[in-house]
């Protein structure tokens, strides 16, 4: 049987490359449906992550313009992996895959053709990985091919030069999703739910329009949110620095005490004063980092929403409503993913923010 697919796209201001990969994206599914791929009622299912320009609009249009077009609004912006995790989660239980990608066009769509063989070869979860980034700038490629590295020597099982573009089958998104935690980071997750796996290669370009939402800042808090969701390593690391340093000092006061006793002391003044400010720094960066975990644990234990759906395309609000009878309302109590009003979310010093 063919499966049915839902392709997730995260959309945040996107409103200049919107219809650029708009009929890109639809062009790959109906190449896909004529090759018998994948059934005649796939279709795309765009989140709009709290935009503040014209992108709600043009997927509301599009939506009642094409029928394998749908959207969900996040009620403000959560940023790409509680956008993406929130499409994800509003398709799990319509669609035997999932493929979620970018909406800026830079990731080759023909490799979707190769992810859905991948998956009509027994894999739940397929990996879209870039093959070179020459497109990037040297130091975006840098900095993305050390932090890779490092995530691995943490000990995070992240998969080399993947970012978000995967497919996902509905078995292994009803395990993911029991993965409840607040602070996300979707690629280093998936490896977790394990099942059978590979992946596919592909090139990626250069946006297609627009600019990119990832500047340095959003960039490093992505890494480091990466890093301390996925490994406690930096904690132990600190533990033996600190061991490292007691060794140190212990030996400094043995040679303090001999040069006391054998009367070679001098006032030593410099190097009092490099040693406090060396150990002084030290434990201040110390303690930020396990400030910085103690911080999740906070996050963590409040439970809040990872997002909250504000509204659906028109269309399929209709269509839910002739196939239950019921005010949509009470299907949105029943999911405690989807909470009623934005009343009860606060600012989340974590979130990435706009
Ligand atoms: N995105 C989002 N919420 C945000 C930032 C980005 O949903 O707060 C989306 C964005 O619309 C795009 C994807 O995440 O579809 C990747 O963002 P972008 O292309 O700006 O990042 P880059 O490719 O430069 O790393
Ligand atoms: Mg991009």
């Amino acid at each position: 049987m063919t499966p049915k697919l839902i392709i997730v796209i995260p959309c945040y201001n996107e409103e200049t490359v919107l219809p650029v990969t708009l009929p890109l994206f639809r062009q790959q599914l109906q190449r896909m449906r004529e090759e018998g791929k994948i059934a005649p009622d796939s279709g795309l299912l765009f989140v709009n992550d709290g935009s503040r320009d014209g992108t709600w609009d043009f997927i509301q249009q599009a939506a009642k313009q094409y029928s394998d077009v749908e959207g969900i609004a996040l009620s403000r912006n959560r940023g790409h992996q509680n956008a993406l995790l929130a499409g994800l989660m509003e398709a799990k239980d319509k669609a035997d895959i999932t493929i979620s990608i970018d909406c800026d066009g830079q990731d080759d769509l023909r490799a979707m053709d190769a992810m859905v063989d991948a998956y009509c070869d027994g894999c739940d979860i397929v990996y879209g990985v870039r093959k070179a980034r020459n497109t990037d700038t040297w130091f975006k490629r840098t900095s993305a091919e050390g932090y890779y590295k490092l995530l691995r020597w943490m000990g995070a099982d992240v998969v080399y030069n993947h970012a978000d573009y995967r497919l996902v089958s509905q078995k292994a998104l009803e395990a993911f999703s029991d993965f409840r935690e607040v602070n996300i980071f979707l690629r280093g997750m998936f490896p977790l739910v394990g099942f059978r796996s590979t992946s596919v290669y592909y090139d990626r370009r250069e946006r297609l329009a627009g600019e990119s939402h990832y500047p340095l800042r959003k960039m490093l808090a992505l890494a480091f949110d990466g890093i301390s969701s996925l490994s406690i390593k930096p904690i132990r690391l600190i533990t033996g620095l600190g061991m490292l340093l007691s060794l140190f000092s212990f030996l400094l006061i043995l040679w303090v005490l001999i040069s006391y006793f054998t009367g070679r002391s001098v006032p030593g003044w410099s190097s009092t004063v490099l040693t406090t400010a060396l150990l002084g720094g030290i434990q201040l960066i110390s303690l930020g980092v396990i400030g910085e975990y103690i911080g999740k644990i906070y996050l963590e234990t409040k439970h809040r929403p990872r997002y909250i759906i504000a509204e659906r395309t028109e269309k399929k609000r209709k269509l839910r409503l002739l196939e239950t009878e019921k005010p949509q309302k009470s299907q949105q109590a029943a999911d405690p993913m989807v909470a009623k009003t934005a009343e009860s979310e606060g600012e989340n010093p974590h979130d990435v923010d706009e």
